[in-house]
């Protein structure tokens, strides 16, 4: 019998549902709005994603079981695995927190899932990593990552987000606490000031390359409301302005790629997320600064490239992500070895800022000398 993946992407807004076949074509997706994601419990994000999954498989697997009892009666022998992917710090099934999903701190999601499914074994992912996922896993991009042990995804939104693959696995660490965004970076400011960022430290390399960040730094220099996507438009008309947050945008983005390398040495570092849809306005620069910042001693051979994922990678790539891993299930006594993932945005963040800080001192110690 044909197995099946399901894979849900959950937003500020929305949970989308979406299901594999063994050979990785999306099926059939529905979605449906929250209504509000600041009210929203656990249970009822239980129940929309659970009906959304029924909902899925009884419009693929009704004539081929024939019972028409209902669409939960037979999930067993079809699906596979359940992904889900959302924002926020996941750990072992767990949504640890989610600034946006504020009631769901805590969440056991997994399991929950997993006991309303007959016991199919689900994984709860970072959506960072369920971007990693459908970027090196899926049908339509897989080819290109077929000879890479490990790839590294940052995601340039309203923050950064960093997924990982390593050894051909999703790598979320020991406390799902894998960070790129809160990677801190010398600072660009004027004089070296620091710049404040929403996780408590400063200098993050989201405060410089966030689109995000990159709209407000340049509104704060042109003295006007703008956008990441001005400041690049603008750079190609020559504004002084534009180009210099731009520039320093890159610069960050390049520490965290050296550093990425010192720590990791992934075969490739893409770039995902709304701002990566500036593509090689955005590529030659970051490429510019790496290559001032490599030193022979270590050279820097990782490749740099755009994703190149769907509309729906979140979703694909959560139910590759429950193919790939070990998923929870209600009976697993041990979740220790099951998957965990990263905190993209706020949260106790010393240990990644720590390990990064400390590399960027070291980095610029030795490019000093
Ligand atoms: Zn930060």
């Amino acid at each position: 019998m044909t197995r099946y993946y399901a894979g849900v992407d959950v937003g500020g807004s929305h949970v989308s549902v979406g299901l594999l076949d063994e050979a990785g074509n999306l099926l059939l997706t529905l979605d449906q709005q929250l209504l509000s994601n600041s009210t929203v419990t656990a249970d009822e994000l239980v129940s929309i994603m659970y009906r959304l999954i029924s909902q899925v498989a009884f419009t693929l697997f009704e004539g081929e079981n024939g019972s028409g009892d209902g669409a939960g009666s037979n999930f067993g022998s079809h699906i596979a695995s359940v992904g889900v992917g959302c924002p926020g710090h996941v750990k072992n099934g767990v949504l640890v927190a989610a600034s946006n999903l504020p009631l769901l701190n805590d969440a056991p999601l997994a399991s929950k899932l997993s006991a309303r499914l007959d016991g199919i074994p689900v994984v709860l992912v970072n959506d960072a990593d369920a971007a990693v996922a459908a970027e090196v896993w899926s049908k339509e991009t897989r080819s290109a990552y077929r000879d890479m042990e490990n790839v590294a995804l940052i995601t340039l939104g309203t923050g950064i987000g960093l997924g990982l693959v390593l050894n051909r696995r999703l790598y979320s660490g020991s406390n799902g606490l894998v960070e790129g965004g809160h990677m801190i970076v010398p600072s660009c400011e004027e004089g070296g000031a620091a710049r404040q960022c929403g996780c408590g430290q400063v200098n993050c390399v989201e405060t410089f390359a966030s689109a995000k960040s990159l709209g407000v730094r340049f509104s704060e220099m042109s003295g006007s409301d703008m956008d990441a996507k001005a400041a690049f438009h603008e750079a190609a008309n020559g504004n002084l302005d534009a180009e210099r947050a731009l520039d320093d945008a890159a610069k960050s983005l390049a520490v965290l790629v050296i550093n990425l390398c010192r720590i990791v040495d992934p075969d490739m570092i893409v770039f995902g997320g709304g701002m990566s849809q500036a593509g090689d306005k955005l590529l030659h620069r970051v490429r510019s600064h790496v290559k001032k910042l490599s030193w022979s001693v270590l050279p820097t051979f990782v490749k740099l490239g755009i994703a190149k994922s769907s509309v729906n990678a979140g979703l694909i790539g959560a139910a590759l992500a429950g193919k790939h891993d070990r998923a929870v299930s209600p009976s697993d006594d041990d979740f220790s070895t099951t998957l965990s993932s990263p905190i993209v945005r706020l949260g106790s963040l010393a240990a990644a800022a720590g390990v990064g800080a400390l590399l960027t001192w070291l980095f610029w110690a030795r490019v000093r000398r």
